[in-house]
């Protein structure tokens, strides 16, 4: 099962892979994760990646490419894979065809006025999962692992502006591209965390 999920930022893709990746037991690999522990390890692609991340623009694609080459290739993801946030542009969906099968992608879409409040509103826990300030009810930790949670640096106004742009423009001729393949989903963002989750199930089948 190699599964893209697509969408805006804060469309909601982390939040489902997460409970994705538990009940199908594949991995989930998010380029977002992997940029953000470079930076933390102050490693010679985390400080590249943080120079783009900062302005909210995209890693340069040669990078990116050859990160999720070289994990696609790791023995856990034999079975099936759930790719969140790659690809990002038209090359990167050329590129990934040439070295993996993409067999559905999910396209978890919800109406672009509701992105800022979600994404100003995340807080995130360093074991994966991701919260909204608004549903915790003033707790600072992770419900799942006790972890106290905290604000992305990119999860500001200004970056997310031009996160938002880089969607319109780059990502967002995604959906076209898989429709045309025959591999897209349709998933409505706007509902609940649950409903959103039932309505990929029952459509990966
Ligand atoms: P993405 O990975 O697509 O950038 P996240 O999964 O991190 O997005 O979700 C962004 C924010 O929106 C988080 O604060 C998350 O708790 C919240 N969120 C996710 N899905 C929903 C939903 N269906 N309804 C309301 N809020 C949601
Ligand atoms: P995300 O965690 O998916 O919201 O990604 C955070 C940031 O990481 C993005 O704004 C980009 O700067 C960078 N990034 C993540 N995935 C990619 C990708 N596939 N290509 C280029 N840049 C990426």
């Amino acid at each position: 099962m190699n599964v893209i999920l697509l969408g805006a930022p804060g469309a909601g893709k982390g939040t489902q892979a997460t409970r994705l990746a538990e009940k199908y037991s594949i991995p989930h690999i998010s380029t977002g994760d992997i940029f953000r522990e470079n930076i933390k390890k102050q490693t010679p692609i985390g400080v590249v990646a943080k120079s783009y991340i900062d302005k909210g623009q995209l890693v340069p694609d040669e990078v990116t490419v050859e990160i999720v080459k070289q994990r696609l290739s790791q023995d856990d993801c034999k079975n099936g894979y759930l790719l969140d946030g790659f690809p990002r542009n038209l090359f990167q969906a050329e590129e990934l065809d040439k070295f993996s099968t993409v067999e559905k992608v999910v396209n978890i879409d919800v109406d672009l006025t509701k992105l800022l409040k979600r994404i100003t509103g995340r807080r995130v826990c360093p074991c994966g999962e991701s919260y909204h300030v608004d549903f915790l009810n003033g707790k600072t930790t992770c419900a799942k692992c006790g972890a106290e949670l905290y604000q992305r640096a990119d999860d500001n106004e200004e970056t997310v502006a031009s996160r938002l742009s880089v969607y319109k423009n780059q990502t967002a001729p995604l959906i076209d591209y898989y429709e045309k393949a025959g591999k897209l989903l349709v998933i409505d963002g706007d509902k609940t965390i649950d409903e959103v989750f039932s309505e990929i199930v029952s459509k990966l089948g």
